[in-house]
């Protein structure tokens, strides 16, 4: 159940269900997504549903964490990657091999610890995890290419847009105010002369939430 035919076969119903990126199906055909789950639900991590990891947290469904990575890459070679939200690191490995670089932030310490260990056990090096709360102002000068908000929000993460190059795109599942049933996958793209939004699909993700835990 947690064999490569079994992560093949995963790889094969999320190209039926629409995502083309071959760089985004050869990286969740490469990390074993069962080391990311209890070790109880290790036989269904491959299918398409999100599952706890601890602390009310959830790891998305791969379908999502495909989605979310194909929309940050656009098709074209990513060097910086921020990600807020750890969680459980699953969605960390893939951009970890879509990207030359990824910086993940996470306020929930002990799951820093859970997703430290987890990219440690793949041999990620080119992953740096942070302690700290992602939707504020980040004090480090850094400038990425994609930014992947990786819990659900109805208000917009504005402080880290400036993060951004040009051409650059946040990733995001953005709500209507007091309603986090109508959360969408939107993706903001920093232009020459501004911001550019696109709202597509339809997603359900844990609240983005405010300090440390
Ligand atoms: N990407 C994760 C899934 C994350 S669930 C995975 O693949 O497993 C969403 C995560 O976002 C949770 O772990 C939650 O603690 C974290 N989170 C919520 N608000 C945050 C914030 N302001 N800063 C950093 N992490 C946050």
């Amino acid at each position: 159940m947690t064999s490569a035919r079994t992560r093949a076969r995963m790889v094969a119903r999320l190209r039926e269900e629409g995502i083309r990126d071959e760089t985004v199906l050869a990286a969740m055909n490469a990390v074993p997504r069962h080391i990311f789950v209890e070790e109880s639900l290790a036989s269904r991590a491959y299918e398409n549903t999100p599952l706890p990891i601890g602390h009310g947290q959830t790891i998305s469904q791969p379908w999502v964490v495909a989605r979310m990575t194909e929309l940050a890459r656009q098709g074209k070679h990513l060097q910086n990657v921020l990600e807020i939200g750890s969680g459980s690191g699953y969605q960390t490995a893939v951009l970890a091999l879509v990207a030359d670089h990824v910086y993940t932030v996470e306020r929930i310490g002990a799951l820093v610890a859970k997703a430290r260990r987890h990219l440690r056990e793949l041999k990620l090096t080119n992953v740096a995890i942070k302690h700290g709360d992602g939707s504020a102002a980040m004090e480090e000068p850094l400038q990425f290419d994609a930014v992947v908000v990786t819990a659900g929000t109805s208000v917009l993460p504005e402080a880290l847009l400036a993060h951004l190059n040009i051409g650059g795109r946040m990733v995001v599942p953005l709500a209507t105010e007091g309603k986090s049933d109508t959360q969408r996958l939107t993706v903001i793209e920093r232009t020459a002369g501004g911001f550019k939004e696109q709202t597509l699909d339809a997603v359900r993700f844990v609240p983005l939430l405010p300090g440390m835990a």
